[in-house]
């Protein structure tokens, strides 16, 4: 195999690295086209089995086991697994991409009237992006204990 310059590999290291953000945001763009499988039977238990499902199909995939679903009007309108390890991003908690896919999918950056359910109390960067997206309500653990609204905390 002919070697190349030091200069040249690094050009091709960084073309690679900057496409990763627009093949995750294609990647994202097209999950948001394929619709949500609604469950049979709507309501807290069959969302929080959906966010345990996700949370599943995330450990399957090498990242770490948590979930999360958004929810309007009884029907589920975001759903999402951590990707923090898959997609390399500290960032992508399962609420956190539930929530980007919610908005995502309804075209607006305001949930309000929406609730959440997660696989585990949401962290304190996932509860003030449910604060700040206007979701109404957080649900959590296998029982969907109701946390009550989004807070804000303090820095
Ligand atoms: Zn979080």
């Amino acid at each position: 195999m002919p070697t190349l310059p030091r200069r040249q590999i690094a050009r091709l290291a960084l073309a690679a690295l900057a496409a990763v953000p627009l093949l995750r945001a294609r990647q994202a763009a097209a999950e948001a086209r394929e619709p949500i499988r609604q469950p049979e039977a709507p309501g807290p238990a069959a969302f929080m089995q959906r966010a345990f499902d996700l949370r599943g199909a995330a450990a399957r995939a090498g990242d770490q086991a948590y979930g999360a679903v958004i929810v309007r009007d009884g029907r589920i309108v975001g759903e999402a697994p951590s990707r923090v390890v898959t997609a390399g991003d500290p960032t992508a908690h399962a609420e956190m991409e539930a929530i980007r896919d919610a908005a995502r999918r309804l075209g607006t950056r305001d949930l309000s009237g929406c609730e959440i359910y997660a696989s585990t109390r949401p962290c304190p960067m996932c509860e003030a992006a449910a604060y700040w997206a206007g979701v109404a309500r957080i649900r959590h653990g296998a029982d969907a204990a109701d946390a009550g609204p989004p807070r804000l905390a303090r820095c």
